[in-house]
């Protein structure tokens, strides 16, 4: 997940940058409206923070142009300006959040990561969770932006645990996925599949829940239940 932050303030745009790259997300940082479009036009990005204050303009002109131009990523704006006006201006032109200055920036996080699910599963078929990206009817994966190439078993494992993330998959669940009907469920073919799985997604995505399934969590965090 690219995102593009358009901030001139220094220590804020820094917070943010950091903030966001713990949760696998890729920043580009801009502090000028100019700086913005270039990036926009030349290599995209999936979702903008965007600072309303900036030096050579007001923000909101390059949300303007983006709608115009039949973009639909998802826009959040950040601002200083807490009017009624400012705001309800900032989602009249197309914003689909908007945040005051000063804010809290676990608030943030969880407010990108909505937009992010929102933006991503809009298709129905497309998910995201912490830098891994899946893509349903291409069976499609990539993990910070490499692609990773899974079985079809593989797939169908990875793609209900990302559907349902941060509820426990039950084994069993899982286990009706990859097992011809009738086979034992005392075969460790669900554990192979998860390790081949952890092996080539990387560690840190699918937690064990010992005595009842696996999880994915949208953060990073280790509830204590989970190993
Ligand atoms: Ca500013």
């Amino acid at each position: 997940m690219k995102i593009l932050l358009a901030e001139d303030d220094f220590d804020l745009a820094t917070g943010i940058r950091v903030a966001l790259q713990t949760q696998g997300m890729e920043v580009v940082w801009v502090r000028r409206i100019e700086e913005a479009l270039r990036v926009l036009d030349t290599e995209g990005c999936d979702l903008i923070l965007l600072d309303l204050g900036l030096p050579d303009g007001d923000g909101l002109s390059v949300l303007e142009q983006l709608r115009r131009d039949g973009a639909r990523l998802p826009v959040l704006i950040l601002s200083a300006r807490d009017g009624l006006d400012d705001r309800l201006k900032g989602l009249d032109t197309g914003a689909d959040d908007y945040m005051v200055k000063p804010f809290v920036l676990a608030e943030l996080l969880s407010r990108v990561r909505a937009l992010a699910r929102r933006s991503y599963g809009g298709d129905g078929a497309t998910f995201e969770v912490r830098g891994l990206w899946l893509h349903e009817p291409t069976q499609r994966v990539r993990v910070r932006e490499m692609p990773v190439s899974l079985s079809r078993s593989e797939f169908k494992l990875l793609c209900l645990l990302v559907k349902r993330a941060d509820r426990v998959v039950a084994r069993r669940a899982l286990e009706q996925l990859v097992l011809p009907n009738g086979q034992s469920q005392n075969s460790n073919v669900l554990d192979v599949h998860i390790s081949n799985l952890r092996r080539k997604i990387g560690e840190g995505y699918i937690r064990t829940v010992r005595g009842i399934g696996y999880v994915i969590y949208q953060t990073a965090h280790t509830p204590p239940e989970a190993a």
